[in-house]
């Protein structure tokens, strides 16, 4: 994270942050007075984000130097989390515990409010994005005052206060649901057919708890990580054949930072993430788009982006295909429908590589793709902002949370038509 202030950029470095001011508070109060004091302030989680949705030019905060806060409430089945935390900081304490998330991105280096603020998932046909495992809420507002939000006291607005961009206010705690802990094993298949993946997608994506389909489309076969609960059954399919050796996604790393495979089984947290959790992989050199399409348009899109693919794989590291249920947040890609995701991680050449993610982008809209919200994009925002049946309900409700746009940055005004 000192990186963050070291070169003022994310993590990939292609955001210059243009904040006027870095902030890195204490204590809560401290955090309170900084907003009642600040014209323009946003926070900033792990800069995790390719997009600008982090940016502003006024103040820019981050949380990682509040005191650290996880409170395990067992009989509620909750844990409530300071929000400056990565799910890093997290997950190997509730296992210890006893206790299990139901759902983790491909890195657990991400901090827990920023993948929250922008609909972060992993895979898996039953599992929703990160933020619908959000229960409740505690945020400050504008005038430094504290609001608390939850899915109980708050039915009607809270669907719209979790994937909220950070334009509702500065998250402090996140209360989020857990289970009993769980135990799961990893395999990898590889020279699984793409034909294969396509005309049996639900037998594929049903294989496993969590399953992720990666390729450079480029050529005909993909390899599928299986990451089975023990307790769980599953579809039985399993096509390619095993792979013989540890893998990392990415063609060419070291397997070294990939969670455990070969169908060893182990603690939920030490496999449902692709990259391991006590491990720090270092800023990449990469570029990364996504788009969450309704899951029925899978074939589809498998087709349009093979026939693109001599174009697509010189430029990538790698993309994959994974799935995410459907869940009812405003601003979640994934809202209202059970989604497939097709995500890239390009080769890092802006130049290179804008190009073609407007190309994948022509296949993918007509097919009913909504970009992800931290990830790059050639869409212009207000046609972002169509693909959102409840985005002038957000708008309202950040109008209602902060009148004077104290937490606006040009990212959301140009969403919400705020500028
Ligand atoms: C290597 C890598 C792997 C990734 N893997 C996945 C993946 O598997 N699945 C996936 O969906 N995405 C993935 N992403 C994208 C990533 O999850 C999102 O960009 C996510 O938002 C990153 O979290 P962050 O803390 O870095 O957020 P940031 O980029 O720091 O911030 C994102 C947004 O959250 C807001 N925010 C942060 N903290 C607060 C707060 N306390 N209060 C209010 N607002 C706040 C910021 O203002 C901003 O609007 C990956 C990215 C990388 C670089």
């Amino acid at each position: 994270m000192s990186s963050l202030f070291e070169t003022a950029t994310n993590w990939a470095g292609n955001v210059t942050f243009g904040a006027a001011r870095w902030h890195r508070p204490q204590s809560i109060d401290e955090l309170r007075r900084l907003v009642a004091n600040s014209e323009r302030i946003r926070a900033v989680g792990s800069g995790h984000s390719f997009s600008t949705v982090a940016d502003t030019r006024g103040d820019l905060v981050r949380l990682d130097g509040l005191p650290h806060v996880i409170e395990l409430d067992t009989t509620a089945s909750a844990v409530t989390v300071s929000a400056g935390l990565r799910y890093a900081d997290v997950i190997l304490g509730l296992e210890r515990a006893g206790f299990a998330l139901a759902n983790l991105a491909s890195l657990p280096h991400i901090s827990i409010a920023g993948s929250v603020a922008t609909g972060t998932h992993g895979s898996g046909d039953t599992q929703r994005c990160l933020a619908a495992s959000v229960r409740a809420l505690q945020l400050i507002g504008p005038e430094g005052d504290m609001v608390e939000l939850s899915r109980d006291a708050d039915p009607d607005l809270f669907p719209g206060s979790v994937v909220a961009l950070g334009a509702l206010g500065i998250v402090t705690r996140l209360t989020l649901d857990i289970e009993p802990s769980y135990e799961m094993a990893q395999s990898v298949r590889v020279a699984v057919p793409l034909d294969e993946v396509s005309a049996h997608f639900d037998a594929v994506s049903g294989a496993a708890y969590s399953v992720s389909v990666f390729t450079d489309w480029g050529g005909d076969e993909a390899q599928v990580w299986l990451k089975r609960r023990t307790d769980r059954s599953d579809s039985g399919w399993s096509g390619g054949r095993p792979a013989g050796q540890p893998m990392n996604p990415v063609p060419g790393m070291p397997p070294e930072f990939s969670t455990r495979q070969l169908d060893v089984p182990g603690p939920w947290c030490e496999r449902l993430p692709h990259f391991r959790p006590e491990l720090t992989p270092g800023a990449g050199e990469e570029l990364q788009s996504e788009y969450y399409l309704p899951r029925a348009a899978a074939p589809a899109a498998i087709a349009a982006l093979r026939g693109l693919g001599q174009r697509l794989a010189p430029a990538l590291h790698i993309a994959e295909v994974r799935t995410v249920r459907a869940d009812d947040l405003w601003l979640s890609p994934a809202h209202g429908r059970d989604s497939v995701t097709f995500h890239f991680t390009w080769v890092k050449d802006l130049e290179r590589v804008r190009p073609l993610i407007a190309e994948v982008e022509a296949a993918l809209l007509p097919l009913g793709a909504r970009p992800h919200w931290g990830k790059l994009t050639a869409l212009a925002p207000r046609d972002i902002a169509a693909l959102y049946e409840h985005i002038d309900a957000f708008a309202q409700l950040a109008r209602k949370h902060d009148p004077s746009g104290t937490f606006r940055n040009d990212f959301t005004d140009n969403l919400l038509g705020t500028a």
